[in-house]
């Protein structure tokens, strides 16, 4: 069950170079005069992980919050003000176009637009 090496007490850690074991505290190996890397010790790899899924997952959600924005404005600029829902769309599309996904921006704008031209549309034909 131990592994093929030298015995270490708690305080002693293996050479990185020759596997020496070496006093934890001790800067350079006496077997090779390597220096240790005892601070390195410790660094969890888990950590560039975890801040890159956040970082995504903020990205991310910041997009869906435009385009759900976006199509609910337009949704609602097809019925009511379309003169202010439908800029609105229009303006969440721009902003996925220009930071998230250019293609779903664009849909977004298209959206935003037609509600825009629909919506006044019907408001004449309502008024007329
Ligand atoms: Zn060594």
């Amino acid at each position: 069950m131990e592994p093929q090496q030298p015995k270490k007490g708690p305080n002693e850690m293996y050479c990185s170079s020759c596997g020496a074991v070496v006093k934890k505290r001790a800067e350079i190996c006496p077997e090779c005069g390597v220096a240790t890397d005892g601070a390195a010790v410790g660094v969890s790899p888990t950590t560039e992980s975890s801040s890159s899924g956040i970082a995504t997952g903020g990205s991310s959600s910041n997009e869906t919050k435009y385009l759900v924005g976006g199509v609910i404005s337009g949704l609602v600029g097809f019925v009511f003000l379309p003169i202010i829902f439908g800029p609105i769309s229009l303006y969440c599309g721009y902003t996925v176009y220009q930071n998230h996904d250019e293609t779903k921006g664009i849909a977004l704008m298209a959206w935003g637009g037609a509600s825009l031209v629909v919506g006044m549309a019907v408001g004449a034909l309502i008024l007329a």
